[in-house]
């Protein structure tokens, strides 16, 4: 909306500059003219939606008048290539059908205005290219002080409420805020920022965190990141290369990508609006599935679309569900602890492609699995805490710069 407004700025600033310029050499405006009127317009192939508000990519494909499997499909596969949770609203998908109008033969995705994924119709899948336009790497030491809460003064700063999440629910393993947080608490954040056309793009990388406050004492987090950027161990951990967060709960797979989110959605094979109740992750034939706190195991069988599949009961009274699976290494009535491995990402029963469908079972319907707030690890491993270290060394030498710019001597 925003990049609409410049853009718009921009053709009307451009206008008015070859208006003053033509006026100013007296150029001959008008032989121009007649001569670009021989040129017919090209008209625009492409349809263009935007992503509202609470909008997915199921809702705004089914704007376009397609057979409800067709767009069932071509979201399914959208999610194997996008993680569905990064899709904001704002960000548009243009479309080109084929020449029936009956199938979508190209599409766009543009995401936060400098990532382009473009599709092409290949038989019965998608041909996926990725273009990104190059930003720049900052980053930037945030000071603040406590005036009334540390959302509040987050936001001041002017970090994204999902940033601001991510240092809370950090701290929040140490700090107890609702007794200790005192009007004054200092508090730092180092971030790295991608900047776009001057402005930061949302979803900052946040380094290092620390709190200082006369009940709360002295708290520093750092970030722990691995190579694959979807590794569920990547964050915020305590110097001790404790993860500060201790919901019991962790991931079903060691990297995450979202592939279809729970709620409503076009059903590929029926072509028809169906509640979709779990959470799909894309992930390889053979990738272990763990279970995600202890409990034990319902039941273990071949249970028609969902294939090969586990349910753990879990003492909380939720039940959790791993379906599709290649194959199952557990049994009902087994015991099974968190982290444990009870079975492999497959394709069985009704299913387009690798991928687990994870379900939980709260107050007698599947919910939302979003809800639980998953960990990857409690504490860093021997191996990992070797490279934590480094990387700690690596943003206190960063920070330090910034705070301390060395002065070239001459
Ligand atoms: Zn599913």
């Amino acid at each position: 909306m925003n990049m609409g407004k410049q853009i718009l700025l921009t053709l009307v600033l451009l206008t008015l500059i070859t208006f003053s310029l033509s006026s100013l050499f007296h150029l001959q405006g008008k032989e121009d003219e007649a001569k670009s009127e021989a040129l017919a317009p090209i008209p625009d192939p492409w349809i263009t939606q935007t992503i509202p508000a609470g909008g997915s990519i199921f809702s705004v494909l089914a704007n376009l008048d397609l057979p409800g499997t067709e767009i069932g499909m071509v979201s399914w596969r959208f999610g194997d290539f996008i993680d569905v949770t990064t899709i904001q609203p704002g960000d548009t998908l243009r479309v080109i059908l084929n020449e029936t109008g009956d199938k979508i033969s190209k599409m766009m995705f543009v995401q936060e205005p400098t990532i382009r994924h473009l599709f092409e119709a290949r038989g019965d899948s998608l041909a996926y290219t990725k273009e990104a336009l190059p930003v720049q790497l900052r980053t930037r030491i945030l000071d603040g002080t406590l005036v009334t809460t540390l959302d509040a003064a987050l936001l001041a700063l002017g970090l994204s409420p999902m940033d601001k999440q991510n240092i809370n629910n950090g701290l929040e393993g140490d700090i107890d805020f609702q007794r200790d947080a005192r009007k004054g608490d200092s508090f730092r954040v180092f971030i790295e920022e991608r900047i776009f056309e001057g402005k930061p793009l949302p979803r900052a990388k946040i380094l290092y965190v620390n709190y200082e406050g006369v009940r709360t004492g002295f708290h520093e987090l750092f970030r722990y990141a691995q190579d694959d950027e979807n590794s569920v161990l990547n964050g915020l951990y305590n110097k001790e290369g404790k993860s500060n967060n201790s919901s019991g709960v962790g991931y079903p797979l060691a990297s995450i990508h979202v592939s279809s989110s729970f709620g409503k959605r076009l059903d590929p094979f029926t072509g028809r609006w169906a509640n979709h109740q779990g959470v799909d992750y894309r992930a390889a034939y053979g990738t272990p599935v763990y279970a995600v706190a202890a409990g034990t195991v319902s039941s273990a069988r071949y249970n028609g679309g969902y294939g090969k599949e586990v349910r753990i009961k879990h003492p909380s009274g939720m039940m959790t569900l791993y379906a599709h699976l290649q194959n199952f290494s557990v049994r009902a009535g087994q015991r099974v602890k968190r982290g444990q491995i009870i079975g492999r990402v497959g394709s069985t029963g009704r299913s387009t492609g690798a991928h687990l469908h994870f379900g939980l079972h709260s107050g007698g319907s599947f919910i939302n699995p979003s809800q639980l707030r998953m960990v990857g690890a409690e504490k860093l491993n021997k191996k990992q805490m070797e490279e934590f270290e480094l990387q700690k060394e690596m943003i206190r030498n960063q920070m330090q710069n910034k705070l301390s710019p060395q002065v070239a001597k001459s």
